[in-house]
């Protein structure tokens, strides 16, 4: 049987009822229907039982169940069920809040970030590549990723990485002819493969396969694609809490021994308590509810516009000190749109509107006349770049594709009336734009003749040009005039507009043309310059960085001149703000760069290896650096880069996948959002680690005393367990949809290599405090108020154990933000934590009064004198944060004083 490779290309077309122009929209969606998705869906196992059964696998869970069946072995039931019950209750949770993060980021992984350039009934526009389906015409350039599986149709150079697929790194030349026999898959060489990425060249091809029918996705089927990755926080908590779970375990077990010497304590009860507290206190689940946070943060960042690529990316956005932003589309708003040609020594002013086609030519306020509309100079002007040039324009605002500079150069020459195709010159070959070269040049033939198109920066152009074109005539370009073209090209420059130069020849027909040889001795025709309005946000969002102590640098391509004015406009710059090109940025040494990085603002003419060079400075002064990039050789710095940002819009899939967060909307606001959205991941993370400690700090510190001082014990198994319950469960959970509304931004960053604990353990430690001599506080009221030794047990230990749930529910409230206290914020601002705290409340209520509850938990009701000593000892959580404030305070002036007192004594 003829495989696809062996057919032609008309044979092609008909088996996929296509043609060069594509498929019509309304097949393409019933073809949708019919194939599917282009994605590859993991296949789903259901993770549910294993996540389930995993809650059980856990050392302190396991002891748990042997004490319970101990207790079944003493035959009794009640208590065995409750602690079975209990494992359960907390099985249960320890699921919930594990699968709430497995889906949350196999939701993510799902989103595609690429979109590709298909042709459909002849108009080429762009779609998501999900969308693509066998019988659609891709576009397919460098940097591309090949979206499904594709006969080639046409190619100009085309070479293809295809190392995911044969894990051979050079790439492959790729051809269109048909070939013969039964080839393998490296040898089929008029096929494109999915996921393969374009090394080279530009090319056509017919979709003919998408998604599982591919053959990556045959073969990523076999393999895990997502490989889970530790975060550097994440092994930081992994490892706090076993080495908080190690100390516990000790302490545990001191007081065991403590307490089985002083012989007050039943060895089973006391037995009993270890265990409740081994369980209750070990915080094993702060790594969970960890990657919940992260996992929530990560969902709030896309729905932000931007897409996390990688986990590690989320934690460190919020430590980042230094953003190198792109200027084109990124602080700028990237419509451009021609203002001003330059040609025969005229300046011609273009008016109009964005991407409208209407707009006059003027000169010197004088519209230009029909007759002088058909100036050969500005003819070719328009006509090299509209040739020169892949963007395409069709009559509404969804149909323009491509590079917005080159939208802009469409969009001069249809000013003047004339379209790409009306200018019926037959495409032959291409050297693409590279921001390496900062140019590109096309070849046409045309009545037989071969012509020559360059557009580029003016400089390139004017380097690569020998002549000049005035009147119709071409004269020898001398570097007299030369100069005064540069000077010409500054002056607009530093009005802030991008100027583009424009320049072609005649060409000899050739099978194959040199770059270098195409590229030289060329005619100048003239410039086009073009305004691309800051975007408003940009500036906003520039002086929120400031507050926040982050700097901003910009790294551009485009002139010195047009970066300072635009960096002025954006507020980046003051008249002293340093500017440097790339040219200067060669002739610095690492040290010379190193030393002078922090005064540097704008970078411009600089080239992608440049991104490298200024990131290694930036990372010599311990900056965190936030770099973006669209090209394919931006992918080294995006990489070297603490955070790469590629952009959603503009950005190349080599690129994208370089990064780690992909910004949708190629805005730099965008990318201030992600900062501050990385600080208060960050912030949340920090609030539950110090709400989960302190609590179970404060459950170690009233058994230990109690062990010490030889008190009978103030709880028991159960009422810790159910404590336990209360606070790792519902209010943790319900922390972690906390909104920080608090300005984070305006708080210091986070170095990374600080502990999580950094500036938390005076609040642990208080809360512990404080909850301790709380809880035992009440035990004592509630024990020196009656008379039998059982009843005073019971009603002191109902009177802490009531104590300690209340303390922490009123606690959650302090650890909703940085400095966050119950009255700094309102209570409702976060509905669940209320809810969670509110159900907690009655459920604790219910354990106290449910007649069968009380034995289990050896409670005993409450008259209303206890329940006001018990409100009043646990409302003091709400006191701690400002307890903390005094002593800190306190703190603070002593060792002031003591500076004065040394100071004096010096004196
Ligand atoms: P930024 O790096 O801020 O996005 P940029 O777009 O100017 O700025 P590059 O894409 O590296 O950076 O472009 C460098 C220069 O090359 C531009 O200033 C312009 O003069 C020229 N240029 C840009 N796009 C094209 C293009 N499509 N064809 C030819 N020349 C171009």
């Amino acid at each position: 049987m003829n495989e696809i490779y062996n057919l032609d290309i008309e044979e092609n077309f008909r088996e996929l009822g296509s043609s060069v122009d594509g498929i019509s929209e309304s097949e393409a969606e019933t073809r949708l229907k019919e194939f599917g998705l282009n994605e590859i869906v993991q296949k789903r196992k259901f993770n549910a039982l294993k996540i389930f059964i995993s809650q059980f696998t856990n050392f302190l869970v396991i002891i748990l169940v042997l004490a319970g069946l101990f207790k079944v072995y003493q035959k009794d039931f009640l208590e065995a069920g409750t602690i079975f019950a209990i494992i359960l209750i907390n099985a249960i949770i320890g699921f919930r809040q594990e699968f709430k993060a497995e889906e949350a980021l196999k939701a993510l992984k799902q989103i595609s970030i690429s979109n590709a350039k298909v042709i459909r009934k002849g108009t080429i526009t762009s779609i998501n590549v999900k969308k693509i389906v066998p019988g659609d015409i891709v576009l397919l350039e460098e940097g591309d990723k090949v979206p499904a599986d594709a006969r080639l149709i046409e190619e100009i150079g085309l070479k293809v990485n295809e190392s995911i697929l044969t894990g051979e790194s050079t790439p492959v030349l790729k051809k269109t002819g048909k070939l013969l026999g039964e080839l393998q898959m490296s040898e089929r060489k008029n096929m494109l493969f999915a996921n393969t990425i374009i090394a080279g060249g530009k090319g056509k091809a017919l979709i003919v396969e998408t998604g599982h029918k591919t053959e990556f996705g045959k073969i990523a089927q076999l393999i895990e694609k997502y490989p889970e990755e530790a975060t550097p926080l994440l092994e930081q908590i992994n490892n706090l809490a076993k080495q908080l779970g190690l100390g516990i375990l000790v302490i545990i077990m001191i007081l065991f021994v403590v307490g089985f010497v002083q012989g007050k304590v039943e060895p089973l009860e006391l037995l009993d308590v270890s265990i409740a507290l081994a369980v209750a206190a070990i915080p094993e689940g702060l790594p969970i509810i960890f990657t919940v946070s992260l996992a929530l943060g990560i969902k709030a960042l896309a729905l932000q516009n931007t897409i996390t690529r990688r986990m590690t990316a989320a934690e460190t956005l919020g430590s980042t000190t230094v953003i190198c932003s792109d200027k084109t589309g990124t602080l700028t708003r990237n419509e451009l749109m021609v203002k001003k040609l330059f040609y025969n020594n005229k300046l011609i002013e273009i008016s109009g509107n964005g991407y409208g086609f209407q707009g006059n030519f003027s000169c010197m306020e004088k519209e230009l006349s029909e007759e002088e509309k058909k100036n050969h100079e500005l003819n070719l002007l328009l006509k090299i770049g509209a040739l020169c040039n892949n963007a395409s324009i069709g009559e509404k605002k969804e149909e323009l594709v491509g590079d917005p500079t080159e939208i802009a150069l469409l969009v001069s020459a249809a000013k003047n009336e004339k379209r790409k195709e009306a200018y019926n010159e037959e495409f032959i070959s291409e050297f693409a734009f590279d921001s390496d070269r900062k140019m590109m040049t096309s070849i046409y033939r045309k009545d037989g003749k071969f012509f020559a198109y360059s557009k580029g920066s003016s400089e390139s152009i004017l380097e690569r040009s020998d002549y000049y074109l005035e009147n119709g005539k071409r004269k020898k370009l001398t570097p007299g005039i030369k100069e005064s073209f540069l000077l010409n090209n500054e002056e607009h420059a530093g009005e802030g507009l991008r100027v583009l130069g424009f320049a072609f020849k005649e060409v000899k027909e050739k099978e194959k043309y040199e770059m270098n040889e195409v590229e030289s001795k060329l005619i100048f025709v003239g410039f086009q310059a073009m305004i691309d309005t800051p975007r408003l946000e940009s500036k906003k969002a520039i002086e929120e960085c400031r507050k926040a102590g982050i700097k901003v640098k910009m790294i551009t391509g485009d002139h010195l001149l047009t970066a300072k004015a635009i960096a002025k406009e954006l507020g980046l710059i003051n008249a002293e703000g340093k500017a440097i090109t790339g040219r200067e940025l060669d002739e610095m040494s690492d040290e010379e760069l190193e030393k002078e990085i922090e005064n540097i603002t704008v970078f411009a003419r600089v080239n992608p290896s440049h991104k490298v060079r200024i990131i290694k400075a930036l990372q010599q002064k311990k900056h965190i650096t936030a770099m973006t990039g669209d090209g394919v050789n931006d992918a080294p710095a995006l990489k070297k880069a603490e955070i790469g940002i590629a952009m959603g819009l503009t950005g190349t899939d080599v690129a994208k996948e370089a990064a780690d967060i992909v910004i949708m909307d190629d805005n730099f606001a965008t990318i201030v959002n992600a900062i501050e959205e990385g600080r208060k991941i960050f912030q949340n993370i920090k609030n539950f680690v110090k709400y989960l400690l302190a609590a179970n700090l404060g459950e170690i510190m009233i058994i230990a005393t109690a062990t010490f001082a030889g008190f009978p014990l103030p709880l028991t198994i159960f009422q810790i367990l159910w404590i336990n319950l209360i606070t790792d469960g519902l209010p943790a959970t319900a922390l972690t949809n906390e909104k920080i509304e608090e300005n984070v931004m305006l708080q210091p960053h986070r170095n990374p290599n600080d502990s999580i604990l950094k500036g938390l353990l005076p609040f642990i430690l208080l809360g512990g405090i404080i909850s301790t001599a709380a809880s035992l506080g009440a035990f004592f009221i509630g024990f020196n108020s009656n008379e039998s030794i059982e009843e005073k047990i019971i009603l002191g230990r109902t009177m802490a154990f009531t104590t300690l749930v209340f303390f922490e529910l009123f606690f959650v409230f302090n650890a909703r933000g940085e400095k966050s206290t119950f009255y700094s914020k309102s209570i409702f601002s976060n509905k669940w934590l209320l809810l969670a705290v509110i159900g907690s409340m009655i459920l604790q209520l219910l354990v106290i009064y449910l007649p069968f509850a009380q034995p289990i938990f050896s409670t005993t009701e409450l008259n209303a004198i206890q329940w006001i000593y018990v409100i009043g000892l646990s409302i003091t959580a709400l006191a701690v944060p400002d307890i903390l404030r005094i002593i800190e305070k306190i703190i603070e002036m002593t060792g002031n004083n003591k500076i004065k007192y040394l100071k004096t004594q010096k004196e």
